[in-house]
């Protein structure tokens, strides 16, 4: 993490890592916000539900940023290099980025009482297949669970009202 009251080139810093990054690396979190880069390639078909907002800034390539409109219907913003979006509390998202995407997100630091929710959703009817629920410290590691048990168990990831199943 870099430290509070110094300035740093981020572009600088993510040329200098670039080749080794794995998938998020932290900027700050011991502040009123979580300041991260996060990058492609990612495989992932749940929706994060986070109680405050998300900002997200895209530095390179596109990302596909599915999310869930207030209906339920699965709606997409594509945001490409330059574009800033700003992603309202508790509106379920899906990150979905192709190699080359890099995006810097600004978050809320969550409150004691907080929660985080992940939903699996049917992407034929949008009934809601599976969900889980986490106090935000390791959200991979959650969603990387909730996702083998779905591998692991079909029931979970089959629709109980069109019996489609998600490919996940
Ligand atoms: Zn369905």
């Amino acid at each position: 993490m870099f430290p509070h009251l110094k300035g740093f080139n981020l572009q600088q810093w993510i040329d200098e890592n670039r080749g080794n990054w794995g998938q998020r690396r932290v900027i700050w979190e011991d502040s009123d916000f979580i300041a991260f880069v996060t990058r492609g390639p990612n495989r992932r078909k749940d929706f994060h539900i986070n109680p405050g907002d998300e900002i997200f800034y895209q530095l390179e390539g596109e990302l596909n940023l599915h999310y869930l409109g207030k209906d339920g219907k699965a709606e997409l913003a594509l945001l490409k290099a330059g574009d800033l979006f700003l992603l309202p509390a508790n509106v379920p998202h899906s990150p979905r980025r192709a190699d080359g995407s890099w995006t810097f997100v600004v978050e809320r630091t969550r409150r004691p009482e907080e929660q985080d929710r992940f939903v699996w959703v049917c992407e034929e009817c949008s009934n809601t297949l599976h969900e889980t629920t986490i106090r935000f410290n390791d959200p991979s590691d959650a969603v990387a669970k909730a996702t083998a048990a779905m591998k692991a168990d079909p029931k979970l990831a089959t629709c109980s009202r069109c019996g489609e199943v998600l490919d996940l």
